[in-house]
């Protein structure tokens, strides 16, 4: 292959033939392209853009690079959810085993944290024991078994989309919406999907700053899974404001676990606090992620028929969160990935592991009008909760809980949030940036909601 020439197409604005974009990808993987030729092709792209066949072309062919699941016929239909990323984004933890209990198959293959925005799998790497690499074959055998697995994609599986995407990082080409498409959608194809629900972030904290940018995105993305035979929706989420009230990998595990069983947060501190911060309850400490978390489920209700309405769906999500099963589905997950239950809960027990937790008090009383998910997250990053380089090390249980958020009110001196850290000179520096995140008005702010549209075929 004269993989120049293609290049030379592509630059030109010209359009790739199916047969030319597989055979570079299958050549790239296998190690005949040099990066720098391929990182002038990423950069065509990203300049000139695909058209939907070629797009279609490169997911196809970047899925078809390694394993795709799979998974005897079985009645229960096989779904996932996919964000975009965003901070305090936790919804696939307490989602998979909701998914479980509500009869469908969830072979959820997750990521890591990149740039700001906090990764599944490094949150699941705080549980003791928990391992997130499994081999295809011990997946589906979860999957089938218990439901859900929630892990990263193996070695064999889309390994075309690792060596692009290392490539995209570094060579200034990852915001590309085709690019972006064809990787997310080529890992979700993977697994063999029946329903998908993609969570599409906009926001300063996301990767795509406007909703319109989202909305392309989201088209582009719920078009070819539809197309590929995978029932797609997508909604279009704000990411302007964390999600939930902790950030940080361990501490977003344990309000993931209150997701689904809130007595996890001792009431009585949040009885507390409802006087500061004029809360009602431990389950309204999260309303947004329990929100989040019963609408994905209810979209894949409609998708897969097994609700006429989403009001339905949501009564059904809701009914069967509230029976515990969930919760007790995630011990069952947790335990068939190694975890060690009794660490778990033990370090679930805990006020915090973090050694140092300062409370980052209000200068002023008021309403609270913004909470910037950028600020906190660069704050957590600098922390050691995420990643500078390719090699850094994380700390798990460093982070933000107990955040305010815009449209409550506050009391001069009472608690904006809690910020967790290794050690009194790092807590003070993210102290003071962190006052920062949270400016204040006299009223009541309006409050944008937290989705703003849905895509559907
Ligand atoms: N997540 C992915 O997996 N790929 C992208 O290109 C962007 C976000």
């Amino acid at each position: 292959m004269n993989f120049l020439s293609l290049i030379e197409v592509k630059r030109e604005g010209k359009t790739l033939s199916s047969g030319q974009i597989k055979e570079f990808v299958h050549e790239f993987t296998a190690g005949k392209i040099p990066d720098y030729q391929m990182a002038a092709m990423l950069m065509a792209i990203y300049f000139r853009g695909l058209n939907t066949a070629e797009t279609t072309a490169l997911t196809l062919a970047m899925r078809d690079s390694g394993d795709v699941l799979k998974f005897l016929k079985d009645k229960r239909p096989l779904v996932d959810k996919h964000s975009t990323g965003g901070i305090g984004d936790k919804v696939s933890l307490p989602l998979a085993p909701l998914l479980a209990c509500l009869g469908f198959r969830v072979p959820m293959i997750s990521g890591r944290g990149l740039g700001i925005t906090g990764g599944t799998l490094d949150k699941l790497d705080s549980i003791p024991g928990f391992k997130t690499l499994l081999p295809a074959g011990k997946i589906v055998e979860q999957v089938q078994k218990i439901g859900c697995v929630i892990c990263g994609q193996t070695n064999r599986m889309v390994p075309a989309d690792k060596k692009i995407y290392a490539l995209r990082d570094v060579s200034g080409t990852v915001p590309s919406i085709p690019l972006i498409t064809a990787s997310i959608l080529s890992k979700k194809l993977a697994e063999n999907l029946d329903a998908l629900v993609l969570d599409v972030k906009f926001g300063a904290a996301a990767f795509m700053q406007t909703k319109t940018d989202a909305r392309k995105l989201a088209k582009a993305m719920v078009a070819l899974g539809n197309e590929c035979g995978v029932n797609t929706r997508a909604i279009l989420t704000d990411m302007n404001t964390p999600l939930g009230r902790a950030a940080g990998n361990w501490l977003e595990v344990k309000e993931s676990v209150a997701c689904l069983d809130p007595s996890v947060l001792p009431a009585s501190r949040w009885q507390i606090k409802s006087s500061q911060f004029c809360r009602q309850d431990a389950s309204s400490t999260f309303a947004d992620l329990r929100s989040l978390v019963l609408d994905c489920a209810a979209h894949l209700l409609v998708q897969m028929r097994k609700a006429k309405t989403l009001a339905a769906a949501r009564k059904q999500a809701e009914s069967c969160l509230a029976s515990g099963a969930p919760r007790k589905k995630w011990d069952e997950m947790l335990a068939a990935q190694g975890a060690d239950l009794n660490a778990f809960n033990k370090k679930l027990a805990l006020d915090h592991p973090a050694p140092v937790v300062l409370e980052i008090k209000a200068d002023r009383s008021g309403f609270v009008s913004k909470c910037d998910a950028r600020l906190i997250g660069e704050v957590i990053r600098d922390l050691g909760g995420g990643r500078l380089t390719k090699e850094s090390v994380i700390n798990y249980d460093v982070g933000v809980d107990q955040l305010a958020k815009p449209g409550e009110q506050v009391e001069k001196s009472a608690t904006l949030c809690r910020l967790h850290a290794a050690d009194r000179a790092q807590a003070t520096v993210a102290g003071v940036r962190l006052k920062a995140a949270f400016e204040f008005s006299e009223r009541r702010p309006t409050l944008a909601p937290r989705i703003t549209g849905v895509i559907t075929a």
